[in-house]
């Protein structure tokens, strides 16, 4: 059975923001055609043999997807449909940087079936955006907010990273947030910003140029994030994820429920279950090497691995923690749990009993589930570390 949640990934960017360790291609001009010709390459090698291939999601992430413009996307929706079927309620998402939106782009991405909107905005403050090298600033990313919107396009994500060095003095997180809720979009996605060293921020620490922050300040940013966006009606159902009852994020869920998924372009991952095995994939990650194989007919594989049972272990507890969707729990696990909840890291729920006494369901006798706070989130590598070895005992 083919998956029902299709990747695609864009690599370009205009440049790299300082911050950025992703597998990406630097290119002021898009080669559009040669990228689109690539990615048809790849549908037909892998998948030309599928029959009733239906698509539930299709997410085109980066890079900067948006780079491809209005028709470039629209071709590449064209290419998929071409194999696969969406379905006419599918989530079709786009990630896009302010700067690439226009009126004209932004109807065309709708005409194409685009559904969702995922916008790099980061912050609203200027001084940090050019520290961050972004190409936008505030007013752009507020600019194409209402383009977005006057297109029909009202599902829209906002992107915003927190926990910045010290030294990045004019950024007030609270004030972003705020401007953030004044826009009231239906979802929110935060990134606490970590600091790999081959990046330009990474340089710039290594020489004493920032200081990383702390983990304190890490808990406060995040906490404030908590508190201020379930204050403004949006739901925190995953550990970096807010919002709207039934806007949540149907492709990313997917993820999150270990739910196969294909992926097509330079360094797309995928999962598939192949009998009782699950196989993860990835492509080759750079872009000129991804596009060479496919222009001389190779599958442009960069690696495969069949998950382990501990690696199994180890994604469901992760995967389980890390969502309001909650974690089954074992027996012999209540106790560790129940600690966990006096701690104030999570809460149990007997769903069978929830779901028997409102009605509104029927029992499924799916027993005790645990679901992280947002403090829980704060420790989560921890508690799911401690959790897998437990289980893996
Ligand atoms: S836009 Fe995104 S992918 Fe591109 S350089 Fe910046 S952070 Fe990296």
């Amino acid at each position: 059975m083919q998956p029902r949640h299709l990747y695609v990934h864009v690599p370009f960017c205009a440049r790299r923001c300082t911050y950025c360790d992703f597998a990406i291609a630097v290119r002021r001009v898009v080669p559009v055609d040669d990228y689109l010709a690539a990615l048809d390459a790849e549908l037909r090698l892998r998948f030309a043999a599928s029959t009733d291939w239906a698509l539930d999601t299709l997410y085109f992430g980066g890079g900067t997807p948006s780079r491809l413009g209005g028709e470039g996307i629209a071709r590449a929706i064209g290419s998929i449909r071409r194999i696969a079927t969406l379905a006419s309620d599918a989530e079709v998402t786009i990630e896009a940087n302010p700067e690439d939106v226009t009126p004209a782009a932004a109807r065309a991405w709708r005409d194409a079936g685009v559904n969702r909107v995922s916008l790099g905005v980061q912050s609203f403050d200027d001084e940090t955006l050019r520290w961050m090298h972004r190409v936008h600033d505030a007013a752009r990313a507020e600019r194409a907010l209402g383009e977005l919107r006057a297109a029909g396009i009202d599902n829209v994500s906002i992107d915003l990273i927190f926990a910045l060095p010290d030294e990045v003095t004019t950024r007030s997180w609270e004030r972003d947030l705020e401007r953030a809720v004044a826009l009231a979009p239906p979802h929110v996605s935060l990134y606490g910003l970590t600091v790999e060293p081959h990046t330009p921020l990474g340089k710039s620490l290594a020489v004493g140029g920032v200081t990383e922050a702390g983990e304190e300040r890490y808990e406060r940013d995040f906490l404030l994030a908590h508190e201020m966006m379930t204050a403004a009606g949006l739901e925190h159902y995953e550990v970096s994820n807010f919002g709207r009852a039934g806007l949540h994020s149907r492709h990313n869920s997917a993820y999150w429920r270990s739910v196969p998924y294909a992926g097509l372009g330079p360094g797309a991952h995928e999962l598939r279950v192949d009998g009782e095995r699950m196989v993860r994939r990835w492509n080759d990650d750079v872009y000129v090497r991804w596009a060479e194989a496919l222009s001389e007919g190779r599958d442009p594989i960069g690696g495969d691995e069949v998950l382990t049972g501990e690696n199994r272990i180890a994604e469901a507890v992760y995967l389980g923690l890390r969502s309001t969707a909650g974690l089954s729990v074992r027996g012999e696990e209540r106790d560790r749990l129940a600690a966990w909840v006096a701690a104030g890291w999570g809460t149990l729920h007997d769903d069978a009993l929830d779901d028997a006494l409102d009605g509104s369901r029927e029992s499924a006798a799916t027993g005790l589930i645990f679901r992280a706070t947002a403090l829980g989130w704060l420790r989560l590598d921890a508690l799911a570390a401690d959790l897998t070895a437990f289980r893996s005992r």
